[in-house]
């Protein structure tokens, strides 16, 4: 089996790359063909299962399967990591900015500041503060400033906030990279090209 795998080029030659791919699959393969034009993925598009067909889907789907064997906190941490934050919106209405939130970014980082209050010491007080935090975390680009003044804080308490609950995710996300670093490679979708 592994003779076999060893004669096969993986898809991917990193983790987040194969991530980053099957998390954009559903209804955004615009950026990823722009992403295969721009050459920035390892995504060929027509040729090795990796364009938008039944195959590709397939092998998204089994990239996801790994990650939710992981359990909760990691698959959402990696949703929210690697799941576009917008996508793009044609609905036509002139107060329209090309752009809708993306339901999986939204659904993980709500979940996980929800649950931020049992697993970052301290954190338990304020949901919203929570969520601005988490935000924070996966590229929302917030100064403490900004999140004190929207949510009528001491500065101070949003910047021990965001220290317990990074500290949190960061450890979190280590952890299922590694997990999936191993899965991954294990299942040859990961490797050497
Ligand atoms: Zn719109």
């Amino acid at each position: 089996m592994s003779a076999v795998l060893a004669q096969e080029p993986a898809l991917f030659e990193h983790t987040a790359d194969a991530l980053t791919w099957a998390y954009r699959q559903e209804g955004a393969h615009p950026e990823v063909s722009a992403a295969t034009k721009a050459g920035r993925g390892t995504a060929h598009v027509g040729g090795r299962g990796l364009g938008p067909t039944i195959e590709g889907s397939g092998n998204a789907g089994l990239i996801k399967a790994e990650v939710m064997r992981l359990g909760e906190v990691p698959g959402l941490v990696i949703a929210a990591r690697f799941s576009l934050r917008a996508l793009p919106c044609g609905c036509g209405a002139p107060c329209c900015k090309h752009t809708r939130p993306s339901p999986v970014w939204t659904a993980a980082t709500r979940e996980l500041a929800r649950m931020a209050a049992d697993h970052a010491p301290g954190t338990a007080g304020y949901l919203r503060l929570r969520v601005a935090c988490v935000e924070r975390f996966f590229g929302v680009k917030e100064s403490f400033i900004d999140v004190a003044r929207r949510n009528q804080l001491a500065e101070r308490t949003v910047s021990t906030h965001n220290k317990a609950i990074a500290t949190w995710l960061k450890s979190e996300e280590g952890r299922a990279m590694h997990a999936l670093d191993f899965r991954l490679r294990e299942a040859g979708i990961v490797g050497d090209r």
